[in-house]
């Protein structure tokens, strides 16, 4: 691979189309491709490329890199008819960066690694702020060599970057960054809920917390969101929701009982199918009223 392969983009969504812009900024040749067109319009204007097809991309690039929401989606553009797999190059690279399940990523590997492609798994960490501060933490899955030739393109979109293990491996790291979110969600809402039915200001309990052993980002950041009822959404139930399902697949896959997982999973599916767009700090809806 020369200094500055060739990428192709697809999927531009929150995060996709910041990460394509990013990639532009930084002096790539970049392709893009999304489902409706108007995004492929807008990093047009700024200098990307398009084909009419996936796979007419996936042809021309030497790296290919995915965005999308969910397994369906990437299985349906990686393996399906005129996808990736039909159009991309023996020796390129194949990057998904969604948060899919890993079992996905693994036949993903198999299948693209008959071919003689390169495949890592790269899911990311730090929401639209990171993608468009290009500050993500992004946790891969694949094979040293591969994730070496490709480290410069990922050091564009972020920050905290990790090869953690084999094909896989990145998807599941991420579905632990999912369960522990949640858990630690649900443990900031819940004390804020006890505070508040106890008569004691939740907003005081907060600030007395934050320099202790209770302290998190989730207490900081979506503490304040709670306290102030703004759950307007940076990362959706939704999403949250598919993404403690990955992590009750990976574990029942490991044969393991994970009864916190199980219960947010739970917790979650009974927000997002109240409101599927609620920023997922919205649990604390489900709790006692403010007060
Ligand atoms: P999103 O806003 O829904 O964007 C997804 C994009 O994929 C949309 O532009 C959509 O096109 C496009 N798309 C869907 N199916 C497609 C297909 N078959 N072919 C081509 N394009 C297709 O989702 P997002 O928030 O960017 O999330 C993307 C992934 O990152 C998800 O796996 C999510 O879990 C993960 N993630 C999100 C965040 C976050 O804070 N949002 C943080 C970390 C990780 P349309 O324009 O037609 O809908």
């Amino acid at each position: 691979m020369s200094d500055r392969p060739s990428i192709g983009f697809i999927g531009l969504g929150i995060m996709g189309l910041p990460m394509a812009r990013n990639l532009l900024k930084a002096g790539y040749s970049v392709s893009v491709y999304n489902r409706s067109p108007e995004k492929v319009k807008t990093l047009q204007l700024e200098g990307a490329t398009t084909a009419p097809t996936v796979s007419g991309i996936a042809r021309a690039v030497d790296v290919v890199i995915t965005m999308l929401p969910d397994t369906p989606d990437v299985e349906a553009v990686v393996l399906g008819s005129d996808g990736i797999a039909v159009g991309i190059k023996s020796g390129a690279t194949f990057i998904d960066m969604s948060t899919i399940d890993p079992a996905m990523s693994r036949r993903i590997a198999k299948e693209l690694g008959s071919k003689g492609v390169h495949v890592i798994d790269a899911p990311v960490s730090g929401g639209e702020k990171g993608a468009i501060e290009a500050t993500l933490s992004i946790m891969c899955g694949g094979e040293q060599s591969a994730f070496d030739a490709i480290f410069p393109i990922l050091q564009t979109l972020g920050k905290n970057i990790t090869l953690v293990g084999d094909a896989g491996a990145g998807q599941l790291t991420k579905a632990c960054n999912q369960l522990i979110v949640a858990i630690n969600i649900e443990g900031v809402a819940e004390a804020l809920a006890l505070a508040a039915a106890s008569g004691v200001d939740p907003a005081k309990v907060r600030a007395a917390l934050m320099g202790g052993f209770a302290s998190s980002r989730i207490l900081e950041v979506h503490g304040e969101r709670m306290l102030n009822e703004n759950f307007v959404p940076g990362f959706k139930a939704k999403l949250h929701k598919k993404d403690l399902e990955i992590v009750i697949a990976a574990e029942k896959a490991a044969k393991l009982t994970l009864p916190a997982a199980e219960l947010m999973r739970a917790r979650m599916t009974e927000l997002a199918a109240r409101d599927p767009e609620i920023d997922h700090s919205g649990l604390r809806t489900l709790l006692a009223p403010a007060g």
